[in-house]
């Protein structure tokens, strides 16, 4: 069953809300009634009815000033109001919408014409109602969706999208600031062999738990950790300078190590670890490039790789 619409009813005249209220009634509304503008505030405040039916000669404040005061508080502003004039006058009927009513009656009240007004605003409101709910609803499904569009599956991490487009934004933003930026490419070593022992399923783990252990180790907010890859991760470092990188790495390193995930087939090492290269530069606009920051990370870590695995080298254009 649905809950029944609440309409409250303003009027200093009891014979007008007597009426009015025996006729809502009998349609099996829920009325609330006030005497005056004042108490009609309050009570819309506190009862938030679906709907206000207001007169407008009232003896303390006018309803067009009682229009006014529950249209400028947040938590009644958007119930409906519908005048009940006896004015005929074009003015005061154009004033009502103009302070924020939907519709008015003129006085002396005709019954089929209060309900006819009362059941369209009523499901003009619900209406209204539900489309807003539903437009928020799309709002949170589009900036989850956005957030999903960015984050890798397994590991959570940002994906190589996201990672793409933040280090091609950092870069403009460093060169403006004539800042360092570095670059962290790490890679795990021997990891096909370790999917070959413990099985794929181990692996995915595995790389969860670098992934997890490399976001904690990150300080600063502009800091990205991203999955680059397959058992390749990534990380920008905006304002680093190539030393303070290579501090970082050897962080890494060490966390890693703490992890103690066993690696039998590991021929560095009987725990899982990891090859990092690093570039650093001051970014200018155009040179060298985000690309080539990669390319130079990329270079490090394929030397990281020769000299025996579980090492970092600092790239040096030298
Ligand atoms: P290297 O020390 O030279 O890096 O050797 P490697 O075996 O780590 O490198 P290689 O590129 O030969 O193999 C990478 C392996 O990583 C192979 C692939 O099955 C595994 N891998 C990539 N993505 C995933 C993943 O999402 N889950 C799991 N479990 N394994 C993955
Ligand atoms: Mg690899
Ligand atoms: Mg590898």
């Amino acid at each position: 069953m649905t809950t029944k619409d609440i309409i409250l009813i303003i009027d200093d005249n009891i014979a007008n809300i007597k009426l009015v209220l025996d006729t809502l009634n009998a349609y099996g509304f829920e009325i609330v009634t006030a005497l005056n503008g004042t108490m009609g505030i309050r009570r819309a405040k506190f009862v938030k009815p679906d709907l206000i039916l207001l007169d407008i000669m009232m003896p303390d404040i006018s309803g067009f000033e009682t229009c006014r005061q529950l249209k400028a508080d947040d938590e009644v502003k958007d119930i409906p109001i519908i005048f009940m004039t006896a004015l005929s006058n074009v003015t005061d009927k154009l004033k009502g919408f103009k302070m924020g009513g939907v519709d008015y009656i003129t006085k002396p009240i005709e019954v089929a014409e209060l309900l006819a007004r009362v059941k369209t605003h009523l499901t003009i409101h619900r209406l209204q109602k539900e489309l807003m709910a539903r437009n928020q609803e799309l709002q949170r499904l589009n900036k989850e969706l956005a957030r999903l569009a960015h984050i890798d599956g397994l590991t959570q991490l940002a994906n190589r999208r996201h990672f793409d487009t933040y280090l091609s934004q950092t870069w403009q933003r460093i060169s403006h600031e004539q800042g360092d930026l570095s670059l962290i490419l790490l890679d795990l070593d021997y990891f096909k062999a370790y999917n070959d022992s413990y099985g794929h399923l181990t692996g995915d783990d595995c790389l969860k738990r670098v992934a997890q252990r490399l976001q904690e180790v990150i300080r600063h907010p502009t800091d990205l950790v991203a999955r680059y890859g397959g058992e390749e991760f990534a990380l920008v470092l905006p304002r680093t300078n190539g030393q303070e990188a290579s501090q970082l790495a050897q962080r890494i390193q060490t966390e890693l190590s703490q992890l103690q995930i066993p690696h039998v087939r590991s021929t560095v090492n009987p725990y899982v670890t990891c090859s990092m290269g690093i570039a650093s530069t001051i970014p200018q606009e155009n040179f060298p490039s985000a690309i080539e920051l990669i390319d130079r990370a990329d270079q490090a870590l394929y030397q990281a790789k020769e000299q025996g695995r579980n090492r970092i080298v600092l790239f040096n254009d030298g």
